[in-house]
């Protein structure tokens, strides 16, 4: 193309009739297109803002809201719920809070969720983040490595918080993270394994500056740090940090401090300080954290404290049909749209109840209890004239035996 051909690619103008036009790699394009692209770019970047995290519904967020919310979803765990919600609602006040005039910094309300498996620590953070529309990112400590091992760096939990936000890096910025199985990078003093015992404290010097928030160079596509690769800058001041974890063995540390024998009390203690035997882990403090392995700035970093009660039948059998999308729910649901009526009696449900505490599975084991009794159910209905489905006890019952779950699952305990 001779030079008085050259033409903007966008809107066609010969060269001559523009101020100036910029070449590109196999284009051009004009003063003007780039005057309104830039238009363009403003006018998505201000709707960007109308819907982000600076909106007045979130302010309208109160604690109490939050938990009328999370109510919805989670069954008990009254105590978590209310901390948690507490502590959202002042990270986001945080986040709100526009000009800082009195000197008064408000920290970061980052969160360590200790409880048994399967209790509700992930479904939580879930929770939050969808109500407060903003990205998730759930990760495994366990997966974590420090610099030059074998495993993925720190850095990795951003990526992951990128892509939920479709590297929209602003929302990833007021994003939150969920840190599964943080307790598997405690430095365990008993442990034989030198290297695993300073990688998992390596994990742990990495994760505190994530925590108290800093600039991170982030790999975009995740992998390992690569001279060649370009980054991109996150900050992680304004990101929600939820970590959870089982801390198994911390009951032992608990009644250590609390002067309690394994079993019974002590003699010294007085009937005020009788203890609730069945969940010492509400007595939790961030000293048995600490105890139990983790560094004392990483618990510093990690403000928030709280526990999960361990599911008891009764918690276990609201879980099945009470919250908005309960398990009993989604098979209705489910049959529905083959215009089946599905009814599941009392005396089943208590049966499921029964196997998944059986089992020590948690809420996690009702899911693939009900998938067991009603698989064949789901493959044979649809292409019959049967439009009503009713699971009694002993229908329950004869499809578990022959699922062959029981053997799975006994192996599992
Ligand atoms: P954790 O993260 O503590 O291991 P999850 O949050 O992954 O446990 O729980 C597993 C599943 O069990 C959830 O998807 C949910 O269906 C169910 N569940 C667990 N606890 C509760 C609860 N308190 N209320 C409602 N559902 C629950």
């Amino acid at each position: 193309m001779s030079k008085e051909q050259l033409e903007c690619s966008f809107c066609g103008r010969n060269k001559a009739d523009t101020n100036l036009l910029i070449a590109g790699l196999d284009a051009h394009i004009c003063d003007r297109c780039i005057e309104q692209a830039h238009g363009i770019v403003l006018e998505d970047v201000k709707k960007e803002d109308e819907t982000g995290i600076t909106n007045a519904e979130l302010k309208l967020r109160k604690p109490q809201d939050i938990k009328a919310f999370l109510d919805e979803y989670i069954i008990g765990q009254e105590f978590t719920k209310k901390v948690m919600s507490v502590a959202v609602y002042n990270h986001y006040k945080r986040l709100l809070q526009v000009d800082n005039d009195d000197d008064i910094e408000i920290q970061k309300s980052n969160i360590l969720m200790v409880g048994q498996t399967g209790t509700g620590k992930t479904l939580i953070a879930k929770t939050i983040a969808r109500m407060l529309n903003v990205p998730l990112a759930i990760v495994d400590a366990t997966v974590l490595t420090e610099a030059g091992y074998v495993g993925e760096d720190v850095e990795s939990i951003l990526t992951r918080l990128l892509q939920a936000a479709d590297y929209n890096l602003e929302k990833a910025q007021t994003g939150i993270v969920f840190i599964d199985e943080i307790d598997k990078i405690a430095r365990k003093s008993d442990n034989p394994s030198i290297t695993r015992d300073v990688s998992g404290e390596g994990v742990q010097q990495g994760l505190l500056k994530l925590l108290e928030g800093t600039v991170v160079n982030v790999p975009p596509k995740g992998g390992r740090k690569h001279p060649d690769q370009k980054f991109i800058e996150v900050n992680t001041e304004n990101i929600l940090f939820i970590a959870g974890g089982a801390f198994d063995g911390i009951e032992k540390v608990i009644r250590k401090r609390l002067n309690m024998q394994a079993v019974g009390f002590s003699a010294s203690m007085s009937n005020d300080d009788v203890k609730d035997q069945d969940n010492i882990l509400k007595y939790i403090i961030p000293k048995d954290v600490k105890d139990f392995g983790m560094i004392p700035e990483i618990i510093g970093r990690l403000p928030v404290l709280t526990h999960m009660n361990p599911l008891d039948a009764g918690t276990l059998r609201a879980i099945l049909t009470e919250p908005k999308n309960a398990i009993i729910k989604q098979y209705t649901k489910l049959f529905g749209m083959d215009d089946i009526t599905f009814t599941i009696t009392d005396g089943a449900l208590d049966y499921i109840v029964e196997k998944a505490i059986e089992y020590k599975l948690g809420a996690r084991g009702l899911r693939s209890l009900c998938e067991a009794i009603f698989t064949d159910a789901m493959f044979d209905l649809p292409s019959s004239d049967d439009k009503e489905f009713k699971v009694t006890k002993t229908y329950a019952e004869s499809k578990l035996n022959k699922s062959g779950i029981q053997k799975q699952l006994k192996a599992v305990v």
